[in-house]
């Protein structure tokens, strides 16, 4: 810590890093409570964010920020899972306990059903999921195939996404596709050519994790461009500025996917945010952080706008199977920003 201004003079890379703060509004004045007000009563729809792994404090600052709706796509959880009754709990929970316990943050819950593409490399257990996979494809609140594609790009991974495309024709559901970190144009690519031969309109496919590398392509195709805002690994949100500022609001869509890693739920309001704060114009914020992941998955028949309702208020006495979110008549919304915890 250097208190002393001069103290920091001592040390050349510290006041020079000073000095680049003082110069241009970064990191230091860019706080997410002060620009929080810019996108006051805006809505906004996360279509990919893996609530499974998050926490009741997560729900509690997404519906304060806007987010009325998401995404839950089906993925990996972090390590193999052993056995068939394990994508059975899981698939449940998608369209079960997380559902509920979402709806009692006010956030309306849809999800995304899948063998993710590393475990498809796991041929046995695929086989006995793809059996599985049809009972949950065709249950109320599920508005897609996903996400599936390729991790590795092996023999297995190509076998079960052509499967898993077939089975989204057979469903009438809009496809969710993971892009792969390594190697992603050619990943991208051949995602969406296999999708093409298997006879897909690419106005029915999401086509996840896109970088300035795949963005046009993905465009030029016909196929909806989701990007998303996650630390480190995949796009930061000022990249993703300028990406809206290049090609316009057409068929982009952003997500947080947040999960078990370092990821943040606030990644869609962040963005509008950082947006507005860029002079981005609202309708163009509204149609990549709301209206575009609607158009898109609505195709399933499973989305109703007027269940996003704002004044919908969560039942604190609800139950899921005998289970409540709320412990001892706790109520579901507490003030955040209260220092008393009651
Ligand atoms: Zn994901």
């Amino acid at each position: 810590m250097c208190q002393n201004p001069n103290e920091s003079k001592k040390n050349p890379s510290h006041f020079e890093s000073i000095e680049h703060f003082e110069d241009t509004p970064t990191h230091r004045d860019l706080l997410w409570e002060n620009y929080e007000s810019l996108i006051q009563g805006m809505r906004f729809f996360d279509p990919h964010i893996h609530m499974v792994s998050r926490t009741t404090d997560d729900y509690q600052m997404m519906s304060k920020a806007g987010i009325v709706a998401i995404i839950e796509p089906a993925f990996w959880v972090g390590q193999p899972r052993t056995g068939l009754s394990s994508f059975k709990d899981y698939y449940s929970s998608l369209v079960g306990w997380e559902r509920f316990r979402s709806s009692q943050f006010g956030i309306k819950h849809y999800c995304t059903m899948g063998l993710n593409s590393r475990e498809a490399n796991n041929e046995r257990l695929a086989e006995e999921v793809m059996e599985i996979l049809p009972l949950f494809a065709f249950k109320e609140g599920v508005v897609g195939i996903g996400e599936i594609g390729f991790d590795d790009q092996t023999v297995l991974e190509e076998k079960y996404y052509r499967l898993q495309l077939e089975l989204a024709k057979k469903a009438k559901l809009p496809v969710q596709i993971h892009t792969p970190h390594r190697d992603k144009k050619r990943g991208t690519e051949r995602s969406m050519s296999i999708a093409t031969e298997h006879g897909l309109d690419p106005s029915w496919v999401v086509v996840d994790h896109n970088n300035e590398e795949t963005v046009k392509s993905v465009l030029d195709q016909g196929f909806w461009a989701a990007f998303t805002i996650y630390p480190f690994t995949k796009m930061g949100n000022e990249r993703m500025v300028s990406i809206v500022e290049k090609y316009g609001p057409e068929r982009i869509m952003i997500n947080s996917s947040a999960d078990w890693g370092i990821s943040d739920p606030l990644a869609i309001p962040k963005t509008a945010a950082l947006m507005m704060q860029r002079g981005i114009p609202k309708e163009v914020i509204r149609m990549v952080t709301y209206q575009n992941a609607i158009d898109a998955f609505a195709k399933s028949g499973q989305i109703d706008v007027s269940d996003f309702d704002l004044e919908f208020l969560p039942d604190p006495n609800a139950k899921f199977h005998g289970n409540s979110v709320l412990r001892g008549g706790q109520q579901p919304v507490i003030n955040k920003n209260s220092l008393l915890i009651q």
